[in-house]
Order: C-alpha cells, then sequence, then structure tokens
C-alpha cells in the first residue's frame, strides 16, 4: 500500500514536471485556423487560396486580404521552401522554450507562395545568416490532437 502511494507520488510529480515543459498549444475554439489544426494531424500543411482573385493566403483566416472575398479554398502545401530570413533565440520566458535555447527560428517562404514562421531543427552546423536561403522541408512534430509543422534543412 505504503509503495503504491509512492509510486503514485512519483508519478504525479513526473506528471507535473512533464507538463511544466510542454509546448504551449494553440487553444480552441479558434474558428479561422481550426481546419489549418485539424489538418496538421494527417501531417498536412495548408494554406488558402482566394477563389475571386487568386491570391495565396496565408495565415489561415475567414475573408482574402487583397479583396475582401470570403471564399477562401484550403491547398495542400509539398511543405518545401527556403529560409528568407533566420535568428537564434537565446533567451526563453517560458518554461518549455528554457529548455530548448539556442534554438533557431526562421521566416520560410514556401515554394507555393506564402511565407510561414517557425522552428529550424537539427541545424546545430548552422549559424542565423548561414541558414539564410537554405532549403527546408517541414518535419512535423506531434501531439494528441494536432502537429507542429517544423523545419529541416535539406539538401540540395
Ligand atoms: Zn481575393
Amino acid at each position: 500500500m505504503a509503495a503504491k502511494k509512492t509510486e503514485q507520488a512519483e508519478q504525479a510529480g513526473q506528471t507535473e514536471r512533464t507538463k511544466q515543459a510542454e509546448r504551449p498549444l494553440p487553444r480552441f475554439p479558434e474558428p479561422d485556423t481550426a481546419e489549418f489544426w485539424r489538418r496538421t494531424a494527417a501531417r498536412q500543411l495548408t494554406y488558402q487560396v482566394c477563389d475571386q482573385c487568386s491570391r495565396v493566403v496565408f495565415y489561415p483566416r475567414a475573408a482574402c486580404p487583397a479583396c475582401g472575398g470570403r471564399t477562401l479554398s484550403l491547398q495542400v502545401s509539398a511543405g518545401l521552401g527556403t529560409i528568407y530570413s533566420a535568428t537564434l533565440i537565446r533567451r526563453a520566458g517560458h518554461p518549455y522554450f528554457l529548455q530548448r535555447v539556442p534554438y533557431f527560428v526562421a521566416f520560410i517562404d514556401l515554394d507555393e507562395g506564402f511565407r510561414m514562421l517557425s522552428e529550424v531543427i537539427h541545424a546545430a552546423d548552422h549559424t542565423a545568416s548561414s541558414l539564410v536561403a537554405k532549403r527546408v522541408a517541414v518535419s512535423w512534430e506531434e501531439h494528441s490532437e494536432l502537429s507542429i509543422p517544423l523545419f529541416r534543412p535539406i539538401a540540395t
């Protein structure tokens, strides 16, 4: 009995420690981005195209920022892109990211014509400036209901 209690306490302690270190995830309901996140569970990186003016739209939203059209079609990206700019994050205000510093964050120009902000992983042999113009591919970090799109450098 006492041994079981200790075991439970240890498990609870472990859960608490794990909880402190978890990546902050999107909170729902979130009408404009819910479908984007739902698709990430199937490792699909999606973007929108305006049915009225054909503009590529990212991040997901209810109306086209160019023409105001409210009919946007969801497309699936191949997840390949080129780094536009990058920086090395050395400080973090959240326990999860505190464990991860230093890490790279970059603006990535996806081949389909949209730019997104994400983390670049497996890049320890790079500097922020050497990452610029590097080709990258999406790499999924899986969670229970969704996945986080991260990027890794690829050989060209
Ligand atoms: Zn439009």
